[in-house]
């Protein structure tokens, strides 16, 4: 049996998707167990523009205005998967005003990976992407995925920062950039930050200190 299991709690003051995790669980098991619910139709999907609910070939598509900063994993494996270095991953794919002002976003409008409506990246694409659903989310699954997603992305800024991949020049900001700065400043001091620096693939994070410190 999965060391993480997905259902859908109706409980009418804390409803939407729940997650029962096994003291053993890695991220890739809550990553295994979370795919199906894109194309899950009975829990509904607000934005979703097919009748299936499914978002295979939606065209509401999130993809065409996400603001995406790909966690440490993903972005390595997409420098990998595109055999190019990092310098050149970020010349090519990411906008260049936004990295000089020391944020790493995927060109958007739509995101430079969809094309004909479908992730080109799909099976390396980043942590934010992969948890985005239009459903509604529990209180405890959604503090969960976004403390997650939250630590895997501080993990790139903190290693470009290192590598001189980051400009950090001043210069226009908006609402949404400055969430993202702020949030990067919070958790650079998280302590398990370490996890995302230390690892190569999902499989090697362990998910209950994520799941203790979330609940914090
Ligand atoms: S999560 Fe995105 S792709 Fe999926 S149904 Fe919602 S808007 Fe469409
Ligand atoms: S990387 Fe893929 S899933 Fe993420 S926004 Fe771009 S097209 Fe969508």
């Amino acid at each position: 049996m999965s060391q993480v299991q997905v259902y859908y709690s109706n409980n009418p003051d804390n409803e939407g998707i729940a997650l029962q995790i096994g003291p053993g669980a890695s991220l890739n098991d809550l990553l295994l167990a979370w795919q199906p619910l894109c194309d899950e139709s009975a829990y509904g999907k607000k934005y979703a523009s097919n009748l299936d609910q499914s978002c295979r070939g939606c065209t509401h598509n999130c993809c065409d205005t996400a603001y995406v900063i790909p966690d440490l994993i993903a972005f390595k494996k997409l420098a990998g998967h595109l055999r190019c270095t990092f310098k050149a991953l970020l010349g090519n794919y990411f906008q260049p005003e936004k990295r000089d002002i020391g944020l790493l976003r995927m060109i958007p409008n739509p995101c430079v990976f969809l094309h004909n409506r479908l992730c080109s990246i799909y099976p390396i694409r980043s942590l934010i992407c992969r948890f985005y659903l239009c459903s509604t989310l529990r209180g405890d699954t959604e503090q969960l995925i976004y403390y997650i997603s939250s630590l895997g992305m501080t993990a790139t800024h903190v290693f470009a920062r290192q590598e001189g991949l980051l400009a950090e020049k001043p210069g226009t900001i908006s609402s949404m950039d400055r969430l993202f700065l702020e949030l990067f400043k919070k958790y650079s001091s998280d302590p398990l930050l370490q996890y995302f620096l230390d690892a190569e693939e999902y499989e090697e994070i362990p998910l209950y200190p994520f799941v203790k410190r979330a609940r914090l």
